[in-house]
């Protein structure tokens, strides 16, 4: 699969400059219409292909991620136990960066007045949605919502939960049918998954323009005030990364494992150094691989099963990164998420993770059907696509280091219960 040239991020950063000083001189000048006119359409048809592919892209990759979990029935115990750890590790991820940015609150800042404007210029979805979350349903039915009634109307309508609820029921019976009918079904998915994501590619080309355009109808309208907290957000993803890393991580490898704590970060930096420069963990994969086994002690049995499940299923840096971004973009439209839609995030970000490919930029991507469920407008993508390749690049290495820090804290399970066993 051929990934997105590095060079493209450093255009979408120049798009962004650019768009920025348009927008200064556009507010000073007063040509604001001409660029809401003429310009802001392009950002517009930038954001509707993001939204166009993401329901064949997470259906697609859901069920192919669910369907290779036949695997891990397989392997019984070792499969459940990763599965468990990739799942608990992303939503803990989760709540650290939901809590980091409640705290810390990146978005806020900006006037009352600009808040009402952005929502009512990019967040008329936004709106319906408060207005339905006004009159929202009770805990129970929001769950029985989930099941959806009709999967093809929850595609037409993007419900995202019932989509993924679909996917996985569909991907479980794909692993208990006979092989030669579920076999092609899964081949077809595959290719689905893989046109899409060629599609990703395809519309990432477009990226430098669309955030060029939308930067300067934002910053035109609104002046540049509005991308101070754009620091703040960087700052708190990365802050969140490394208290996940020291929290999370290093808590399990102590308890369950004897490998130091500076062997490990040793064993596994060639990993982490390719995961950052490449923004891949599927990139990583190999390096991952041979690290774990050979510096780690891992063994490739082990290794072999719980690195590749892991490139493809376990993204906690991606995870913690969406509920950041997700809180910061409402908190730059003024609007307050409650406990509930909080709790939405959490789930939608742990399946957001493991229906995004281990290749760059593809968080963003997901990030959509994240911002979708809880209803924030998806425009508020155009203020953080211009910070996303670094930040990528460091949710990238925690992903692959989630993914090595479970290969150990098995593999000495596996050893433990052997030499009782003994
Ligand atoms: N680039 C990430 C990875 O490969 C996925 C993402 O967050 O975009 O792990």
């Amino acid at each position: 699969m051929k990934l997105p040239k590095i060079e493209l991020y450093t255009k979408i950063l120049i798009g962004l400059i650019l768009g920025v000083i348009v927008g200064i001189i556009g507010n000073k000048i007063g040509i604001v219409p001409f660029l809401v006119v003429y310009v802001k359409p392009f950002g517009t048809a930038f954001i509707r292909l993001i939204s166009m592919i993401v329901v064949p892209l997470v259906f697609a990759s859901l069920l192919i991620g669910t369907a290779s979990l036949d695997d891990v029935r397989k392997l019984g115990r070792i499969g459940g136990k990763t599965v468990f750890f990739y799942l608990c590790t992303t939503a803990f991820a989760i709540i650290i960066g939901l809590f980091l940015a409640n705290l810390m609150k990146p978005g806020e800042g900006l006037s009352k007045e600009t808040q009402e404007q952005l929502l009512v210029n990019y967040g008329n979805e936004a709106a319906l949605k408060i207005d339905s979350a006004l009159n929202k349903p009770s805990l129970g039915n929001t769950i029985l919502n989930i099941i959806p009634k009709n999967p093809i109307k929850s595609m037409a309508d993007g419900a995202m939960l019932q989509i993924i609820f679909f996917a996985l029921i569909f991907g479980i019976a794909l692993t208990l049918i006979p092989k030669d009918k579920s076999g092609p079904v899964i081949q077809f998915f595959e290719g689905v998954n893989e046109a899409m994501i060629q599609i990703v590619h395809i519309i990432m080309i477009f990226a430098p323009y669309g955030v060029f355009a939308l930067i300067a109808a934002i910053i035109g309208e609104f002046g540049i005030g509005i991308l101070g907290p754009l620091l703040k957000y960087s700052f708190v993803v990365i802050i969140g990364l490394v208290l996940h890393i020291i929290i999370t991580y290093t808590t399990l490898i102590k308890i369950f494992t004897n490998i130091k704590l500076r062997d490990f970060f040793k064993g596994i930096r060639p990993a982490q150094l390719i995961a950052f420069s490449s923004s891949s963990s599927s990139a990583a994969l190999p390096v991952t691989m041979e690290c774990a086994e050979n510096n780690l002690g891992v063994s490739k049995e082990v290794s072999s099963f719980i690195l590749p499940l892991g490139a493809t299923i376990n993204m906690d840096g991606t995870a913690l990164y969406q509920g950041v971004a997700a809180v910061f973009i409402a908190q730059v439209f003024g609007m307050d998420l409650t406990i509930s839609q909080q709790l939405t995030i959490v789930l939608t970000a742990t399946l957001a993770s493991i229906g995004a490919a281990g290749v760059p930029g593809v968080g963003m991507i997901t990030l959509t059907m994240v911002l979708k469920t809880v209803g924030i407008p998806l425009e508020g993508i155009a203020l953080i696509l211009g910070v996303d390749r670094i930040l990528d690049m460091c949710r990238s290495m925690v992903n692959i280091t989630g993914d090595s820090t479970c290969a150990v804290v098995i593999a000495s399970m596996e050893k433990k219960r052997i030499n009782n066993e003994q």
